[in-house]
């Protein structure tokens, strides 16, 4: 349904005319009892959703263009690589204690059952690594908490995920490389079948259940860590990190994209904010590590390796942990930014 839309808007556009969803949508429906009866097989949501999604598509790419952002051209969708989603609208579906009806299909259960109490929208249902999903849209009031909570500073970093100025620390679990080896072996594997062969596919699914693994375990960390910060302090202050810089780094960039550092602080750019919280960005050049936070002396000769800070003036001689250190700097310096 997606192609047919996008090849027919395509078309369209392309003759002049203006295409939109509703349209097109009337324009499929002459057709279809004569050349899509399949279509009728599966709830009405799915056909009319792929018009929606085109529509969607073509708006964020014009959209994208004039935000300069780089959102590209509609594609089709394939059914090897695309995935596999479709949306229901909400008087199509019903959710229950531990189940959801789908139209045409019946009662599914859930692995989980739906957490917020409100106004359900919609849903979309789409597979990943050969499990079903559907995530619910659900209308709620916003209300954000008052926070009294103290400040915090948050120094991020490969050796050590986070650590915090108030002493919490969260080791970094890198769940890619431990699970690497295990996912060589799946790519040899892989390699060895027959292309499009039965067992090819059964270690392709394999291989795709390992890959959404890894990506769960760091999306796990990730929320448990952003969450208890957004909850536990009012302001928090963070480096502001130029992601893309680092994972150019050949040495580290599998380190860096393990870590997931951007993603760390796009959570905490929107669940501080939720908790009543402010989120303090301080500017990536401020030599937060270099910097004795007792004294304000600065070790411009500080190496990678030295993971204690050693002040040299004789005067203060802090020392202490290195991140710690640097989390203390960053509070400092966002305080200040802040003004009193
Ligand atoms: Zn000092």
């Amino acid at each position: 349904m997606f192609n047919w839309a996008l090849a027919e808007w395509k078309t369209q556009y392309e003759a002049g005319g203006k295409p939109n969803a509703m349209a097109l949508k009337k324009q499929f429906n002459a057709i279809r009892r004569e050349q899509f009866p399949w279509s009728y097989e599966v709830t009405k949501c799915a056909v009319e959703g792929a018009f929606r999604d085109v529509a969607v598509a073509f708006k964020n790419f014009f959209e994208g263009r004039k935000a300069a952002r780089r959102t590209g051209y509609p594609k089709f969708k394939s059914k090897k690589r695309s995935r596999q989603a479709f949306y229901l609208a909400n008087d199509k579906f019903t959710v229950g204690d531990h189940w959801i009806d789908v139209p045409k299909l019946g009662r599914v259960n859930m692995a989980e059952k739906l957490r917020f109490a409100g106004k359900i929208l919609s849903a979309r249902i789409s597979k990943t690594a050969d499990w079903w999903f559907v995530s619910i849209t659900v209308e709620m009031s916003d209300v954000v908490p008052e926070n009294h909570c103290p400040p915090v500073g948050l120094d991020v970093g490969l050796n050590r995920l986070a650590t915090l100025s108030d002493g919490r620390r969260y080791e970094n679990q890198r769940p890619l490389r431990h699970l690497l080896k295990r996912l060589r072996r799946l790519n040899k594997e892989l390699a060895r079948r027959t292309k499009g062969g039965k067992n090819w596919q059964k270690t392709k699914s394999k291989l795709a259940r390992l890959h959404y693994r890894i990506a769960c375990l760091r999306a796990d960390l990730l929320h448990k860590l952003t969450t208890e910060v957004a909850k536990t302090s009012g302001l928090v202050a963070v480096e502001d990190l130029h992601v893309k810089g680092l994972l150019q780094n050949r040495c580290l960039s599998r380190s860096f994209f393990d870590a997931a550092l951007g993603t760390l602080l796009d959570l905490l750019e929107s669940k501080v904010p939720r908790a009543g919280g402010t989120l303090v960005k301080v500017g990536r050049f401020y030599p937060s590590s270099q910097l004795c936070h007792c004294c304000g002396l600065r070790r411009a000769d500080l190496t990678l390796k030295e993971r204690i800070y050693l002040c040299t003036n004789p005067a203060c001689g802090y020392t202490g942990d290195r991140d710690e250190n640097a989390s203390l700097n960053i509070l400092q310096e966002a305080l200040r930014l802040v003004g009193p």
